[in-house]
């Protein structure tokens, strides 16, 4: 058993596999040389400076499972079964793809000193410093990772602009009219947010804008979102989807024999919408995926469909989101967002629960996310009354 991508999915897989009495042995190939590591403390604690580290908490030798870290996969040849690495071959009977994603870069940045992405550990450690030291820094994208380090970076008392090109935060992942309010959350934590003007350069120390408004840092975060990291696959054999993730069938099947794919590498078709392929690139999509992958490689019929889930935390605030949206779905307010707790419901025919943002609600959270498990539908005069629980109608 091969596993290669030693982050979240990879190491649950192999804790997995052994937990459902897997036998043989497990290699789990990983690029960086740190044991295996949890990222969202990355852009929080670790940024903060509150923590040093993140390592997972699974004891890969109690459970016989080899690791063979700083060792980068290089190509796959599926006849033969063998995974080629850069320290040689590796063959496998079943090997499992757990390579993550990778940041989008600006063109023209890769050398720059001055200019920083957010995806591993040593890029926290290389960033925290410069937000101790407290000067000034841009992130490049509203985002989910540029609001992040926007707050860690005004938590140590940087001098924070964040640019977006959309005409919101978040602007690509949620509609406008929920994300509009969180404009006051930058305000409130006094970092500038410009949005509306894409970025035309970004030079060491500073940033252009379509406006041409130039913005200096001695930091520039870009956080313009990930793609799965699979290059090293091209010509193999595994089918790829469009966006670049290793197309994985229902039960997280690749299309070569005894191959199969998890995490933020991976799509899959769900079920529970209609089979459209799901690319997710969040911890609990990760962390589900690597229990569907061991069930099917021990021979039982598993299938990964789970309520898509992240959660964010950002401005002081705890940001959270379930389901996936419609089009044709309706917003509903639970909550001014004025207030400093609310939620946004999306309902769909009858009204179903599609899905929702909760910002500082715990309950709805907890609520929310059974009520989607269940594909419940709510009553939409009781759930705009945040006083009372989520329910089912
Ligand atoms: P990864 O964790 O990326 O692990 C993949 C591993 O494979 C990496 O170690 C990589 O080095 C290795 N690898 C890549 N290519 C090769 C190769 N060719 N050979 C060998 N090894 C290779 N999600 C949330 O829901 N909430 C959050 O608050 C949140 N915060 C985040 C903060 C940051 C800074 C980041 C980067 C992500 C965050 N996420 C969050 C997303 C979440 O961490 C990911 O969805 C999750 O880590 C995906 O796990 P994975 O195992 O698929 O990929």
């Amino acid at each position: 058993m091969v596993v290669v991508g030693a982050g979240l999915a990879g190491a649950h897989t192999a804790a997995r596999l052994r937990e459902r009495g897997w036998a043989g042995p497990v290699t789990l190939v990983g690029a960086e040389t740190h044991p295996p590591y949890d990222r969202p403390p990355l852009s929080k604690e670790l940024l903060l400076g509150t923590a040093e580290r993140a390592d997972l908490d699974v004891d890969f030798a109690a459970l016989g499972v080899e690791l063979a870290l700083g060792r980068t996969a290089t190509g796959l040849r599926v006849d033969a079964r063998v995974l080629e690495t850069d320290a040689g071959p590796v063959p496998y009977d079943h090997l499992v793809l757990a390579t993550g994603a990778g940041p989008v870069t600006l063109p023209g940045t890769g050398e720059l000193a001055r200019v920083h992405t957010l995806r591993t550990l040593d890029d926290a450690r290389r960033l925290r410093p410069v937000l101790a030291a407290g000067g000034s820094v841009v992130a490049v994208g509203a985002g989910w990772i540029g609001a992040e380090v926007a707050t860690a970076a005004r938590a140590s008392g940087c001098r924070v602009t964040v640019v977006e090109a959309g005409h919101q935060p978040l602007a690509g992942a949620l509609p406008a009219e929920v994300t509009a309010p969180m404009r006051r959350w930058y305000a409130d934590a006094g970092a500038e947010l410009r949005t509306g003007s894409p970025v035309t350069a970004v030079r060491e120390g500073e940033v252009e804008l379509a406006d041409g408004t130039v913005v200096g840092a001695d930091a520039v975060l870009v956080g313009v979102g990930s793609r799965p990291a699979t290059g090293w696959l091209a010509g193999s054999g595994v089918a790829l989807a469009a966006d670049g993730s290793v197309a994985a069938d229902a039960a997280l099947r690749a299309s070569a024999p005894g191959v199969w794919a998890v995490g933020d590498c991976a799509s899959y078709p769900a079920a529970r919408y209609g089979g459209r392929r799901l690319l997710i690139h969040h911890w609990d999509n990760a962390m589900t995926g690597p229990a569907t992958v061991a069930a099917g490689i021990l021979g039982d019929e598993a299938v990964h469909d789970p309520v898509p889930y992240f959660w964010s935390e950002q401005f002081g605030r705890y940001v959270a989101h379930a389901g996936l949206r419609g089009p044709s779905d309706a917003l509903l307010w639970r909550g001014d967002p004025g207030d400093p707790g609310w939620t946004a419901l999306w309902l769909g025919e009858g009204g179903a629960l599609k899905a929702f943002l909760a910002v500082d609600r715990p309950r709805d959270l907890s609520q929310g996310r059974r009520l989607l498990e269940r594909g419940a539908a709510l009553d939409p005069g009781r759930a705009a009354d945040p006083s009372v629980p989520l329910k089912a109608a």
